[in-house]
């Protein structure tokens, strides 16, 4: 069977949380501060917080902007369900919005949506493309005038917050900046499946230097992820320093070193994975592009260029259930696919909250016929082909 995304555990990942298990940090420590130290570097950043999962660091987003029972956060209605989840934690309601032929969320539709009550965005890049920001951030411009803020981050802020789901994104670039450096505040994940994993993980990264203190913001957000404790148990332990206090109270959600143990390896050796996974994908799109059934995904326009997380073909005038025929066929081949996502509308909790699919009308066209085809650190071109073959008869033999 070939795997559809197995994370990639060697002799060096090994060593490296071998080495934290045996300095006797495991939890939070200096790792974690490497981590973070790299990955800033990496972004081209100052200040980046490790945490728990990308799920976490939305929360605390939501969190610190002050979102709570009344206010209403855009989500797209394609995502997975960790984006609207986050704002009904947080006590708003999700406003959910279409997206594009590209997957990405309707910077039209997030326009029409938006109300008196609309305190945040939340725009997904998704499979690794980034989101269309520009028209977002001007969306938001234009509706200055009817944003009512609460409290002093929102005064401070003085528009809708534009949040970017950047689970899939690291590495992508759009105009020329890197994902995480656009919207005013991002989350990566680091969750085994993803691009770059720690097993479990996230991250924040602020882009507000205008008007709020990179370094402050930091240390809230670590402490807002620590219970609102105000040292972390490395911190601790220098001689005389054991008080502590709390602030608030926080959540739960910081990383550990051996999780930052993971991503220390995974991170240098990143541009190789980003090499590969464009490799992949490259391969991917050289045959399926010949076969008229097939829409295949957009990775690269003049303006973006995708991180390849998500290979998402189409197959076009495929119903579900053809589709899900395709995969077992494709299945019974040995080979592993996926579909990336169940659109939220869809899913039994959200359609209890009376959300219906029929009023996103794309999200659904572009799910009905997706199928995602595997693509990880080591496919080989072998490989590549044996899903191709796999895929395009058991097309043909659905399809007829
Ligand atoms: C994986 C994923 C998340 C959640 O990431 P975690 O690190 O598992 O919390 C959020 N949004 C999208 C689009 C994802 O694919």
């Amino acid at each position: 069977m070939i795997p559809f995304s197995p994370p990639r555990i060697d002799e060096k990942t090994i060593a490296e949380v071998t080495e934290a298990l045996r300095s006797g940090w495991i939890s939070t420590g200096p790792k974690t501060r490497l981590f973070e130290e790299r990955l800033a570097e990496y972004l081209g950043t100052d200040h980046v917080v490790a945490l728990g999962s990308a799920t976490a660091g939305l929360q605390l987003i939501l969190h610190w902007l002050g979102i709570g029972e009344g206010d209403e956060v855009i989500v797209p209605a394609y995502t997975y369900c960790a984006t609207a989840n986050v704002v009904i934690h947080s006590g708003a309601t999700p406003v959910m919005v279409d997206v594009l032929d590209d997957f990405n969320m309707d910077p039209e539709a997030v326009a029409a949506a938006i109300t008196p009550n609309t305190k945040a965005v939340i725009p997904v890049d998704i499979s690794g493309l980034p989101a269309d920001y520009d028209r977002l951030f001007e969306v938001l411009e234009s509706k200055r005038s009817i944003f009512q803020p609460k409290g002093e981050v929102q005064e401070t802020l003085g528009r809708i917050m534009l949040i970017s789901d950047s689970a899939h994104s690291i590495g992508a670039k759009y105009k020329g900046q890197t994902a995480g450096m656009i919207a005013d505040m991002s989350s990566f994940s680091f969750h085994a499946v993803k691009n770059l994993t720690t097993a479990e993980g996230g991250a924040v990264v602020f882009n507000v230097a205008d008007k709020f203190n990179h370094e402050k913001l930091k240390q809230q957000f670590k402490i807002s992820s620590l219970h609102g404790q105000t040292k972390d148990a490395f911190s601790k332990v220098q001689i005389g320093a054991w008080r502590y206090d709390i602030v608030e109270a926080g959540f739960k959600c910081n990383m550990t070193d051996l999780q930052a143990a993971i991503g220390l390896v995974e991170l240098e050796r990143y541009e190789d994975t980003l090499a590969r996974r464009k490799a992949i994908f490259d391969r991917y799109s050289e045959r399926l592009s010949q076969c008229d059934w097939a829409n295949v995904p957009i990775y690269q326009t003049e303006d973006k260029t995708s991180s390849y997380h998500l290979y998402l073909l189409r197959i076009n005038n495929a119903t579900e259930e053809q589709r899900d025929a395709i995969i077992h066929k494709i299945g019974e081949k040995q080979v592993a696919v996926n579909v990336h996502y169940i659109p939220v509308p869809m899913l039994s909790f959200y359609k209890g909250k009376g959300y219906d699919i029929a009023n996103y009308p794309t999200t659904y066209n572009n799910y009905k016929g997706e199928i995602t085809l595997p693509v990880w650190y080591n496919l080989t071109d072998e490989q590549v082909d044996t899903v191709l073959d796999a895929v395009i008869t058991s097309v043909e033999e659905v399809m007829g």
